[in-house]
């Protein structure tokens, strides 16, 4: 399989398995278009960048940090519940 570039705007995928009227996609970008729903509007989808990879971690510790795994918690948390 050759290199196929991702359309999208600010994505460097290279390895698209997607084709459509807009051009290729990579799955994490049509991954994200599922989520977004059948109303999105195609184009502003193309122009928009990528949302981050550090948006995704940084919102995992932030409710991590909320909500620790239970046997996380009773090993190190502040208070022990037992
Ligand atoms: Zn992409």
């Amino acid at each position: 399989m050759g290199v196929i570039p991702c359309y999208r705007a600010d994505c460097d995928n290279i390895m698209c398995d997607r084709r459509g009227s807009e051009g290729n996609l990579c799955w994490e970008c049509f991954d994200e278009l599922v989520q977004r729903g059948p109303d999105v509007n195609i184009q502003d989808f193309m122009d928009t960048p990528r949302r981050p990879q550090e948006d995704k971690i940084d919102s995992y510790e932030y409710w991590n940090a909320r909500f620790p795994l239970w046997d996380d918690r009773q090993q190190k948390g502040p208070g022990r519940l037992i």
